[in-house]
């Protein structure tokens, strides 16, 4: 069962010519299960025919295929592969863009799973750093409470940081960063001291009107990161007053019964002061990224299937139906 879909993981890269795809399916199959020889093999397998581009022997290919691999060989190979594209292929650097409420959270962790690049927020960042009381956190609790932006020092060296871990080696997805003109350009800065760029930048368009309610019926399980809606997508327990609004204490996660919880700055009041940055803030951006051509739009005023059919466009830099 694990070594089939081990196996159509890796073809699906294979077969998409997506050199990152490929290696990370490869890897995510091997390293799920390293003692499982069969499911490398068949991985490895898969993916043979684009290996011969990057020189493993017919022998090694032909023992991959009946299971001769070892786990240990098997995962080199990937690692070597690994190695390659990280020093010569370009990283995928994306920026998911968009007013608050736009979607962003919910169609990064969707972009995240089709391309094996993390997903980095730094509105979470800065809520876990709130959570902990660390003086990060201890700086930008009651500016987020209001609405208003977290120093441009601070929310870059949070980025700074988190771009050189292990996992954003491939690429990574910016979600809420930048958020300013300043933060654009260090974030320009930071990627030319490796020679790389931002590759792609995602523009979720939804009129304003439509915001405050998205964001005023919005219930979040926090470990989680679920996301619910009062009217949209309730959740299974939501039980409503004589009012027609949602009992708090019914508010609990479809998977886990555990309480939802509305954040401290989805309210009306905030959102007018959201919005305000959003538009004079962080709007100008997008000026900054079109003459590179990698700025995208997506309507992400409708319905959810639809609004994942034009990411997908957009993704592939328009190029698809
Ligand atoms: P978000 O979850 O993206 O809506 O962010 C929540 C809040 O965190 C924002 O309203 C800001 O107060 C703060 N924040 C997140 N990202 C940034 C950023 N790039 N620059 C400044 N403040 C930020």
């Amino acid at each position: 069962m694990f070594a089939s879909t081990a196996y159509r993981q890796a073809s699906r890269a294979a077969f998409s010519c997506s050199r990152r795809q490929l290696s990370a399916a490869a890897s995510n199959a091997a390293s799920s299960n390293g003692k499982n020889m069969l499911t490398v093999a068949a991985c490895v397998s898969a993916v043979g025919a684009t290996y011969v581009a990057y020189g493993v022997s017919e022998k090694d290919k032909a023992q991959a295929a009946f299971g001769f691999v070892s786990s240990s060989t098997a995962q080199k190979q990937v690692d070597d592969e690994k190695e390659k594209f990280a020093k010569y292929w370009p990283r995928c650097i994306m920026i998911l863009f968009g007013p608050p409420g736009s979607g962003k959270g919910t169609q990064g962790p969707k972009i995240e799973e089709l391309l094996g690049i993390a997903q980095l927020s730094t509105g979470d960042m800065l809520r876990a750093a709130v959570s902990a009381g660390t003086e990060v956190g201890k700086k930008a609790q009651a500016v987020m409470k209001a609405g208003g932006l977290v120093s441009d020092e601070i929310v870059v060296g949070i980025i700074r940081d988190r771009i050189r871990e292990p996992d954003c080696k491939y690429g990574f997805i910016l979600d809420g960063f930048p958020r300013t003109l300043v933060q654009a350009k260090a974030l320009d800065a930071m990627l030319a001291e490796e020679g790389a760029v931002v590759s792609r930048v995602i523009e979720l368009e939804v009129p304003d009107s439509v915001l405050e309610e998205r964001i005023c019926g919005r219930w979040i399980h926090k470990k989680s990161g679920r996301s619910y809606h009062v009217k949209y997508a309730p959740p299974k327990s939501m039980q409503k007053d004589a009012s027609g609004a949602a009992v708090p204490d019914s508010m609990k996660d479809d998977e886990t019964g555990e309480p939802l919880m509305q954040r401290a700055d989805d309210t009306a009041g905030a959102l007018v002061k959201r919005l305000q940055g959003y538009h004079s803030e962080t709007v100008p951006i997008l000026q900054h990224y079109k003459p590179t051509g990698v700025v995208e739009k997506v309507n992400a005023n409708q319905q959810m299937a639809g609004v994942w059919k034009e990411v997908l466009r957009a993704l592939a830099g328009g190029k698809i139906e």
